[in-house]
């Protein structure tokens, strides 16, 4: 089989390793498409692969809906169908604090751009594609500390305007400087955790709704672990090909499991 897969954020870090990953381990990928917000360092992380025959490039923001509209145009005229895609892109203000414009940028990379890349990739999806959104462990609920607010993320019968409503009230509430009383975490790293909470929710609930629909796609998201990137700096337990291992796994799995949480080779329901 020869498949396609596109990788948003692949410039660097866990998008970059994962491309290169997949060039080296999966010959079942036939082609790689990187995609970046900067395109000539989107380019230049292309050439750096060295398998220009495997690879394509395509600029993307995951904010510009514009970008994404035609990037799924592309992919759409050029290779006929989306195997995989992985929402890898991510966002975290090192030593955030709470200000409504870190919650709007964190949610509009980590969050409304995941699912809007969702959105605008399923229609061009095969029937057996496959969304993998790659998450974190700072996302589980238990990171809320206030089991009724982590139980409105769990909830099975949420629905995706429920999660829309989710990341809209923490928002409001930042805005006004309410968020403590009203339930919702102050720690360390809280933004970008909540912002992952949102994708395991809106990825269980994607899950759900298209095998109700009788949807084969699947949609699986995925703990790297803590990995020296950019983003999880140079105390990080895992190098960077550990860190895409995890990816990597989930990538090229064929089997039938969809709406799980992946962590250190298992996959879990979400908690
Ligand atoms: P890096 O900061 O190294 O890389 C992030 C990538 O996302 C870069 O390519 C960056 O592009 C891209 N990106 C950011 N904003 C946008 C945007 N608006 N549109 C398109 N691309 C964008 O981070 P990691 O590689 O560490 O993280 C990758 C994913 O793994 C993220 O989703 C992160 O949350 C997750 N993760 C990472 C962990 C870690 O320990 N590193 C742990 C758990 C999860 P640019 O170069 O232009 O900024």
């Amino acid at each position: 089989m020869s498949k396609v897969v596109l990788i948003t954020g692949s410039n660097k870090g866990i998008g970059f390793g994962t491309a290169k990953a997949l060039l080296e381990q999966a010959p079942e990928f036939k082609t790689i498409i990187l995609t970046a917000r900067d395109s000539s360092l989107g380019e230049s992380a292309r050439q750096a692969l060295g398998h220009l025959d495997r690879t394509d490039f395509i600029k993307l923001d995951v904010v510009s809906k514009s970008d994404i509209q035609a990037a799924a145009s592309f992919v759409q005229s050029k290779y006929g169908h989306l195997d995989v895609l992985v929402n890898n892109a991510g966002f975290l203000i090192k030593g955030e604090s709470f200000n409504l414009e870190i919650v709007q940028r964190t949610f509009a990379t980590n969050f409304y751009g995941l699912k809007d890349m969702c959105e605008a990739f399923l229609p061009i999806m095969s029937p057996n594609g496959h969304i993998v959104n790659i998450s974190s462990k700072l996302g589980l609920t238990s990171t809320l500390n206030n089991p009724e607010l982590a139980s409105r993320f769990l909830d099975p019968n949420l629905t995706e305007e429920g999660v829309l409503a989710l990341a809209e009230e923490f928002t409001k509430y930042v805005g006004e400087g309410t968020w403590t009383e009203h339930g919702w975490p102050t720690s360390e790293f809280a933004v970008y955790g909540i912002s992952k909470s949102l994708v395991n929710s809106y990825s269980r609930v994607l899950h759900r709704d298209l095998k109700a629909r009788g949807v084969n796609i699947r949609v699986n998201s995925v703990h790297p672990g803590w990995v020296r990137t950019d983003m999880g700096g140079p105390e990080a337990d895992l190098s960077l090909e550990e860190g895409c291992v995890a990816p990597v796994q989930v990538i090229r799995d064929e089997s039938d499991v969809s709406g799980k949480f992946w962590r250190d080779g298992n996959h879990f329901e979400y908690y």
